[in-house]
């Protein structure tokens, strides 16, 4: 039978079924239910010793004698105990209902194989309603014993969809199909790594004869899953890099030069210089480059932005940056501005608010392309926009964006310009090698020297008190402070009147004329956001009160204190970039988390690890371990994610083993045509053209 046919082929299956099985669970081909895997597994290989027991064993099996039975009186009703002993010691087993049939067929005195769920109570085990078999009869049966427990859904439970039914689907199926199961992996990678046969681990994954072999399965099931994903990326990565031509910057002329000699304001971290070559050995190899750059907030990704356009320009190109907000736009196009203030340079912004007149004459200026670079929001997808020759294309914050986004940029030319992807969303190693494979990486792993670190602490809302003082005596010595709140979306309305009422305390606590306040929302028009920001800014107010919108960003050097309110209801990574915003000057910068008492685990890891650590990278591992990979900022759209049986965190190991051996394969035989490496052709064949995973990374 072919893998491809619909489930209804399999024995027990009707239309009906068929069609449940779909919408409740996705499968629909034979091959979908092979690969459907169970969560659990009951395990009646191992049995215990009474005083092997432990309070939190849950399903155990144990061989011993019914000793005494008795019914026992309790509040409503009764309960039948049986005493159970082995040679080790004693324990109860429980029944409630049917007592008298029960106490009628036991057998005293024989030996039988009890099972069941194991309950602890004042120092005494006990099994309620446990299975349980003579010993006699256990003996003449041929025994499963590890039982697959397959995610279910309350619909399939209700239409009678039971697991012991799909059980047998998938035992049907894989005895009509085991002979026919296709090995995907070649010889020498199953003998390198000493990994199960496909049909094999297919077998043991859902009828396991021993733990040993349910390991042996899941992980190669776990390699192969992550070594077809990687294949792909890699793959793609270096058709990209061979078939996709890119511009040849070869020419370091003056532009670049003057820069670097005359108006460079500091020498370049080590970090800094390392990823500017990395970039420029891209830009000279005729390749077309396609490269992350990661940098924690503050570490100086706007020079290396800079430095990059430069030799963009040098070499006859226009370029562009795009943010994700106006804000942040604008603080680029300032800082650019500035920086080339001197030299012959025109530098232009464009956001939604740009006034129609500035527009016509930015679209014109860059279609003659006397406009060199182009610094702007989402404004500058829109069709309006021709550049003449776009040599590279710089994405600030990319998670903001979706993939979609980044390719519309591209399709604005004929030859893709260079794109240049910076983030300073910190992401492990593992995840990014899982969700961006294909792209390369370049990371700044250094902060500017003389960077004091921000002193962060934790405080409960009683002691705001102390805080406000605190925040004072900063605001006397002439430093600024920010005050945040939380935006979730889901409770927008509630969240704004958090602000407001914030923001009154605030004003009764900070009165004017001595305190001048801004207020920043969401919910603002981008003119008057501005306008605030813009106070802040130049120093005439010395408080920001505010909603994450100053997540982004922001520059302003004179401002000391974050103050966090409701910390405890953000996540990781955002508490990061906020803190962020402070320490960016000499003087010595504090982050203040303010929260309840009520506090659930998880949110006082996050309140912990904030007081530890300032690494970014060290924050964004535990982030990935509270949250998964799904939740990490950026990999939402990532499809990459929806694995079946690997886990990018847990199985971080296997996924770095899965990406080497994969190219390692490429390298040797990049087409994939020689004769060993047939199974994995056809495999990624038949994968790129079922998989759903496929079309999301792509
Ligand atoms: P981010 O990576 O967060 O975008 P920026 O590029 O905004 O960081 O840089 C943060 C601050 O550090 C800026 O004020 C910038 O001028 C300064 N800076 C960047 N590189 C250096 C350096 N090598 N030496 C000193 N200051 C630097
Ligand atoms: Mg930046």
């Amino acid at each position: 039978m072919n893998l491809d046919y619909p489930i209804t082929y399999i024995k027990g299956i009707s239309v009906q079924r068929a069609t449940l099985l779909y919408t409740e669970l996705g499968i629909k081909t034979c091959n979908d239910l092979l690969n459907f895997f169970p969560f659990r597994y009951i395990d009646k290989t191992r049995f215990y010793q009474i005083n092997e027991l432990q309070p939190n064993s849950s399903e155990v099996q144990v061989v011993g004698k019914i000793t005494q039975v008795k019914s026992v009186a309790q509040k409503r009703g009764s309960r039948l105990v049986a005493t159970f002993q082995d040679a080790s010691g004693s324990m109860e087993l429980i029944w409630f209902k049917g007592q008298k049939w029960i106490k009628d067929s036991l057998k005293m005195n024989t030996p039988y194989v009890v099972y069941g769920k194991l309950n602890y109570y004042n120092g005494s085990y006990s099994i309620p309603h446990p299975e349980m078999e003579l010993v006699t009869e256990y003996k003449k049966k041929l025994q499963t014993k590890m039982q697959p427990v397959y995610p279910s859904t309350e619909k399939l439970a209700n239409s009678g969809i039971s697991n012991k039914f799909i059980r047998t689907y998938i035992q049907n199926l894989l005895q009509q199909v085991y002979d026919g199961i296709q090995e995907s992996l070649s010889v020498e990678i199953i003998d390198n790594f000493k990994l199960m046969q496909k049909r094999d681990a297919l077998l043991n994954v859902h009828f396991p004869k021993s733990q040993e072999n349910l390991a042996k399965a899941q992980y190669r099931l776990k390699f192969e899953e992550l070594f077809f994903i990687q294949l792909h990326l890699v793959r793609k990565k270096l058709i990209n890099k061979t078939k996709i031509k890119g511009f040849v910057f070869d020419t370091v002329g003056n532009n670049f030069n003057n820069f670097y000699k005359n108006h460079l304001p500091f020498d370049l971290t080590n970090a800094q210089k390392r990823v500017l070559k990395e970039i420029r050995k891209d830009l000279g190899s005729g390749a077309h480059m396609n490269r992350l750059l990661q940098g924690d907030v503050g570490s100086g990704k706007t020079i290396v932005a800079l430095l990059t356009m430069l030799l963009a320009i040098d070499n006859g190109f226009q370029a562009t940056i795009m943010a994700p907000t106006e804000i942040l736009a604008s603080q680029h196009f300032n800082a650019i501005a500035e920086l080339t203030h001197d030299m012959m340079l025109t530098v232009e912004l464009l956001t939604g608010s740009t006034k129609t007149k500035k527009r016509r004459a930015i679209h014109e200026s860059l279609e003659n392309g006397t406009l060199k670079i182009l610094i702007g929001t989402h404004a500058l997808l829109e069709d309006k926009v021709k550049f003449q020759n776009l040599g590279i294309a710089i994405i600030d914050e990319q998670h903001r964006f979706g993939v979609a986004q980044r390719s519309k940029l591209w399709m604005k030319n004929t030859i893709p310009p260079h794109i240049l992807v910076m983030t300073a969303t910190p992401i492990p190693r593992t995840l990014a090698m899982s969700v961006y494979g294909d792209l390369d990486i370049s990371i700044i792993d250094e902060l500017p020297p003389g960077r004091k670190e921000v002193k962060t602490v934790h405080r409960f809302d009683s002691n705001r008190l102390s805080v406000f003082k605190f925040l004072k005596d900063e605001i006397a010595k002439g430093r600024q402070v920010y005050l945040v709140y939380p935006l979730i979306q889901e409770s927008e309305a509630m969240d704004y009147k958090d602000l407001m009422d914030g923001y009154e305390s605030i004003s009764r606590e900070f009165p004017s004329p001595k305190y001048q306040i801004s207020i920043v929302h969401g919910k603002m028009k981008p003119a008057d956001k501005e306008y605030e920001m813009q106070r802040f800014v130049k120093g005439e107010t010395q408080i920001m009160v505010a909603t994450t919108v100053i997540e982004v960003g922001v520059n302003v050097p004179n401002a000391s204190v974050m103050v966090i309110e409701s910390a405890e209801r953000f996540g990781l990574s955002q508490l990061h970039q906020l803190r962020g915003r402070v320490g960016r000057g000499a003087d010595q910068s504090y982050c203040i988390l303010l929260s309840s008492f009520k506090l659930s685990p998880e949110a006082k890891t996050r309140l912990k690890t904030m007081t530890e650590t300032s690494d970014g990278f060290k924050i964004a591992e535990v982030d990935l371990k509270l949250r998964g990979p799904g939740n990490i900022m950026g990999t939402q759209q990532s499809g990459v994610l929806n694995l079946k049986i690997a886990d990018v965190v847990k199985d971080s190991q296997i996924l770095v083993l899965a990406r080497n051996t994969a190219i390692d394969v490429l390298h040797k035989d990049p087409n994939l045509n020689a004769k060993e490496n047939i199974f994995i052709n056809k495999a990624l064949t038949k994968m790129s053209k079922t998989s759903k995973i496929w079309s999301n990374i792509s």
